[in-house]
């Protein structure tokens, strides 16, 4: 079954596939891996792509894409292609020319959807990851509002499909939604989600403003050390998960998958296996009882795997708020 063939409608009217493939990619892995991943991704049926500057494989992505058009397997608006503005780049000034520079990567005209990484900026210069030298991350001091204003320009100008956002709280959401003047609203916001931390309040909030969850790290993180505490459960792990798999005779990931687009969740899924791709587009062909939904809820234990840590101790670090 095609992931193509569930989307849901995005507040600004475009349609988002319900089912994306992630292509975050450990630095200690070669980027040839992305390349083959993306394309293997199509063929098994993705059609939604999600990638960011701060991947550093827009590059890879882009051949990938492009490498599937030339085969006339896919058209180019047959992708939903999203990228993010990283933290270093919040300055009003820099937003498209930064957005600019992954299209020139991606040899791309546009992309589908643009998303600000993270709602606290970094100062701008080389680095990604901006240090001083005690190792404490440096900051920028630029208002969202006037990044968002930036934002909506790159939708105007056709660069961007939609805009929206990733890593925000609620709070951080409202403060765009209430914006004197705000010409298009955040058609979502990309933030960790699974049954250890299924969001259900920051769902609700969004859902109430029309704007989709993204779901990243659905099936548990890519446990990537750099970023990931090694003693942490293992998602995929889980009894409930697994007795669950057994009882609709899918696998745990497929499981954990479902309980997403069943909430109105799109959701993400990496891996750079070819098994565990056409696994995953079989998301679709089952359902799970309401029941069971309730099972899966239970499960929620406040567990976030991705603390983004370099942006702690910010004062606007999102995930200090409850939601
Ligand atoms: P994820 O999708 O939660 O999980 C990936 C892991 O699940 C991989 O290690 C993979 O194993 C395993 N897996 C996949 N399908 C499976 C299956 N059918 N059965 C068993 N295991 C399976 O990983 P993620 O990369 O952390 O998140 C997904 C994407 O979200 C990223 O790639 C990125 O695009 C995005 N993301 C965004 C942010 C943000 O700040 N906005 C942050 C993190 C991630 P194998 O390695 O063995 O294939």
């Amino acid at each position: 079954m095609n992931s193509g063939h569930s989307y849901v409608t995005l507040n600004d009217g475009h349609l988002i596939p319900a089912l994306g493939y992630g292509t975050y990619t450990p630095e200690e892995l070669p980027k040839s891996q992305t390349l083959e991943g993306v394309k293997l991704a199509i063929d098994a049926g993705f059609r939604h792509i999600d990638t960011a500057y701060v991947y550093q494989v827009e590059e890879e992505v882009g051949q990938a894409i492009r490498g599937k058009i030339e085969e006339g397997i896919v058209k180019r608006e047959d992708i939903f292609l999203t990228s993010k503005l990283w933290c270093t780049f919040q300055r009003p000034e820099m937003v498209r020319p930064s957005l600019e520079k992954s299209l020139e990567k991606l040899q791309l005209d546009y992309v589908d959807l643009y998303l600000i990484h993270y709602p606290i900026p970094m100062k701008p210069g080389k680095e990604d990851f901006p240090t001083d030298e005690h190792g404490k991350s440096m900051w920028d001091t630029v208002d969202l509002l006037a990044t968002w204003e930036a934002m909506e320009k790159c939708k105007e100008a056709g660069l961007a499909k939609s805009i929206g956002v990733s890593n925000f709280n609620h709070r951080q959401l409202a403060r765009i939604l209430n914006k004197p003047g705000l010409k298009y609203k955040p058609v979502c916001n990309q933030v960790e989600c699974h049954p250890y931390l299924n969001q259900s309040k920051l769902l609700d909030f969004c859902k109430s403003k029309d704007i989709v969850l993204v779901a990243y790290g659905a099936l548990g993180t890519q446990r990537y050390k750099r970023w990931v505490d090694q003693s942490s459960p293992v998602l995929l792990n889980d009894p409930v998960l697994g007795a669950l798999a057994k009882k609709y005779n899918q696998s745990p990931a497929l499981i954990a998958l479902r309980y997403q687009l069943q909430r109105g969740v799109v959701v993400l899924a990496q891996s750079f296996i070819e098994r565990k791709m056409k696994e995953n587009v079989q998301v679709f062909g089952f359902q799970l009882s309401l029941e069971d939904m309730k099972v899966i809820d239970g499960l929620n234990r406040k567990l976030r795997y991705l603390g983004a840590e370099f942006l702690a101790d910010h004062p606007d670090y999102p995930f200090s708020d409850e939601y």
